[in-house]
């Protein structure tokens, strides 16, 4: 096309959108015809496909999104849209559907903390913004408990400040001094010396605001209302984990003053700490279709199918010889769902569960379940429908291989 002819065309876009959607539907239609093979990027790139049989891992892409939130991702991606106003509006809509002030899509919990800190310490001064995680003073505190500590911590001082340590209501309202910002509370900590309620009590005494980090703690789908109600001022939840929203996002959620200053810590502002952290605008409109749908999803339907899927996988395996099956519902507050777990007689079946383990790997398809204890450990909670069948024939036929005469 010639330069004048583009430019021509350019000019008559913005009123024929319509025209403009169909040509291009055309063009797609004749660029693959129908009978062509489907491009299929894994093979392209020599990338194994996996069966994820186990929990939700970052290192495993987290979870598969929703086909609601690949409609969004492609229904939003032909327009553009200023990032100030689509954050308000989203971070809006899901303020109102989880009964909070205000809310933001962060890039996945991690990035949440990062900002919830961010926020404690900067407020809205922008001399602060601009500098972090740089302090001209001494440096700010987090108050944890010395059980919470975890990797996902480093989040926090991230942003420069130093994390302190107590055990305790008591050594907690000591701790708390002119430099104390922020409280975290790890909420799937295995042990705490000080619960939920008295951690905000003592806060709240001493006016410090409160995070709670419950990235993996749906389901059960009331987690996601539970903790602002008790008084946590912010609170965060994945959005690639069980939400099943795109892996690179997250909620941030609470009190709007400290949302506020969250957001001028973040993209699309240029200077700050969350700047490196930005999320895309499809995965605003993405996150936003995963809650709604997590939220309308009839959960005991779903918990119902999960128990069921671990009955098909259990009754086959229990065929062979000594095989036992069981299910198991992990207490949580993490992973809170059902799994089976499978055992038998090493003097039958001469295979460890952690032989099984690495012989699903490395078979085809790849499938990655984990075993703990003496038993094996299947997930099917990630399952695509297709992939229960899969996975309960690959185990058995690793199994029968192994079965003694
Ligand atoms: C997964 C997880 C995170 C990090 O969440 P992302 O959404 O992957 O950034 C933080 N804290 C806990 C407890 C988690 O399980």
């Amino acid at each position: 096309m010639k330069r004048r002819n583009v430019i021509k065309s350019l000019s008559i876009l913005p009123f024929t959108g319509a025209i403009a959607a169909k040509a291009s539907t055309i063009h797609t239609k004749e660029a693959t015809p129908a009978d062509a093979p489907k491009r299929d990027l894994f093979k392209e790139l020599g990338v194994t496909p996996v069966i994820n049989a186990s929990v939700t891992m970052t290192f495993l892409s987290g979870s598969l999104m929703l086909p609601e939130v690949l409609e969004a991702i492609n229904s939003t991606s032909k327009d553009f849209a200023n990032m100030y106003e689509l954050q308000d509006k989203v971070g809006g809509k899901i303020a109102e559907m989880l009964h909070v002030e205000a809310a933001m899509v962060t890039s996945g919990a991690a990035c949440a903390m990062v900002l919830g800190t961010a926020a404690c310490i900067t407020g809205l001064d922008e001399a602060k913004i601009k500098m972090l995680p740089n302090h001209p003073g001494p440096r700010p505190e987090v108050i944890m408990q010395k059980t919470h500590r975890y990797l996902f911590d480093q989040a926090v001082s991230t942003t420069g400040a130093k994390i302190i340590e107590v055990t305790g209501a008591d050594e907690m309202a000591k701790a708390i001094n002119s430099n104390t910002v922020m409280a975290l509370f790890f909420n799937a900590a295995e042990k705490s010396s000080i619960t939920h309620e008295n951690f905000l009590k003592v806060a709240k005494a001493k006016n410090i605001p409160t995070f709670l980090d419950a990235a993996a703690d749906v389901p059960p789908v009331e987690n996601l209302f539970k903790f602002q109600k008790m008084g946590f001022d912010l609170v965060t939840f994945s959005g690639g984990k069980m939400m099943r929203g795109p892996q690179s996002a997250g909620l941030l959620f609470g009190r709007k003053d400290l949302i506020t200053a969250a957001r001028a810590n973040h993209s699309p502002n240029e200077a700050p700490i969350g700047r490196p952290m930005k999320v895309n605008k499809e995965e605003m409109f993405g996150m936003y279709c995963a809650l709604k749908s997590y939220l309308e999803r009839d959960h005991k339907k779903e918990w119902e199918d999960w128990l069921q899927r671990t009955k098909t996988i259990g009754t086959k395996l229990e065929t062979l010889p000594t095989v036992k099956t069981k299910t198991w519902v992990d207490p949580g507050p993490a992973n809170a769902f059902p799994s089976l777990f499978v055992n038998w007689d090493a003097a039958k079946i001469r295979t460890t569960p952690k032989d099984v383990v690495a012989a699903l790997k490395a078979g085809t398809p790849s499938i990655v379940a984990n075993h703990r204890g003496d038993s094996l450990q299947i997930g099917v909670v990630l399952l695509r429908t297709d992939q229960i069948d899969v996975v309960a024939n690959r185990v058995k036929e690793i199994l029968q291989k192994a079965v003694t005469a």
